[in-house]
């Protein structure tokens, strides 16, 4: 039987709401709205475009935009000030520094400054410690919504085989540790795994975050396996995942597309990110 193909699109317009509903609640209850600083820096056209999409989802949900834009001139302590300055901030909740930053800055300082209860991306040392120990902290936006995805379909993570393909710091690692938290039988592959199909075929829930068009195929999927793939992968014959989609389909139980599955998640936990945040700060 084929696949169940998830949709990204109709369960990120259900998060979406819901995150409205909630944050129409707290801002009649706190008589502010939750307030998101997005900081994005030079010129970068990528960039741009996903900041704008954070922005207009950010506004239809009611969170207050603090955007900044920065020249790709700016120096190293005028980024670090814009983010002092959004940390003493208490109208904004979160901060999210746009990723890559322009040549001669230095990413991973900038993105340790963001306080912790602000972190909307997850992505500073401290929230990836707090995860690491299972601590309550913010977590990282495309993992989340993997979970997401995961739950409302009603997969069974406790005791369930699950196999992360990748390892960044991104998605692979916290993943891999959200999914421990929720009591599954992890492994983590990469690149220098050894016969990763033997690996993946073993999972119940198999999750790819590598960056190669159709790397995961047949061999790689137990019949009936939930398959989630996190690749976004530009080819000359369009956008591909990290899975190849046609064969997964006569293989798994559940199946993500690219595009349509994990990519409209990862702005719709970028909201819940703020509103939660907001919800903390105000308690
Ligand atoms: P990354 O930092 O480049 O990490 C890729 C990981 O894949 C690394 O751990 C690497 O192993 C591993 N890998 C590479 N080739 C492999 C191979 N042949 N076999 C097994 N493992 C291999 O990438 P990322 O930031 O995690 O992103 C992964 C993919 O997800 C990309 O396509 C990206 O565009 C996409 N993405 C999508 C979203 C979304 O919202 N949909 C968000 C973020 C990322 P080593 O560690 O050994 O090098």
């Amino acid at each position: 039987m084929p696949a169940t193909i998830i949709d990204g699109r109709e369960i990120s317009a259900r998060v979406r709401a819901e995150v409205k509903a909630e944050v129409d609640a707290f801002t009649a209850q706190a008589g502010k709205a939750p307030g998101l600083a997005t900081i994005l820096v030079g010129e970068d056209a990528a960039s741009e475009i996903y900041v704008a999409n954070k922005r207009r989802a950010s506004a239809e949900a009611g969170i207050a935009d603090f955007h900044q834009h920065l020249s790709a001139e700016v120096s190293q302590d005028e980024v670090a000030a814009v983010i002092d300055a959004c940390n003493l901030n208490p109208e904004i909740s979160g901060i999210l520094l746009q990723l890559p930053l322009p040549h001669g800055l230095d990413a991973a300082p900038l993105t340790a400054m963001i306080a912790p209860e602000k972190d909307v991306d997850g992505l500073t040392p401290v929230s990836a410690g707090r995860l690491v120990q299972g601590a309550p902290g913010l977590r990282p936006c495309t993992p989340l919504g993997v979970i997401e995805l995961l739950d409302r379909h009603g997969v069974e993570l406790r005791g369930a085989e699950a196999v992360v393909v990748g390892r960044s710091n991104l998605v692979g690692k916290p993943l891999a540790f959200l999914l421990l938290e929720r009591h599954a039988t992890v492994t983590i592959c990469h690149s220098r795994t050894r016969d990763l199909a033997a690996v993946c075929a073993r999972a119940d829930v198999l999750i790819a975050a590598v960056g190669v068009a159709e790397l995961i195929g047949a061999a790689h999927i137990r019949p009936g396996a939930a398959v989630i793939d996190v690749g976004v992968n530009r080819t000359e014959a369009g956008l591909r995942g990290d899975v190849d989609f046609e064969a997964a389909r006569e293989r798994a139980g559940l199946l993500t597309p690219v595009p349509g599955g994990v990519g409209p998640m990862t702005i719709a936990m970028l909201l819940r990110n703020t509103l939660t945040a907001a919800q903390l700060q105000s308690a």
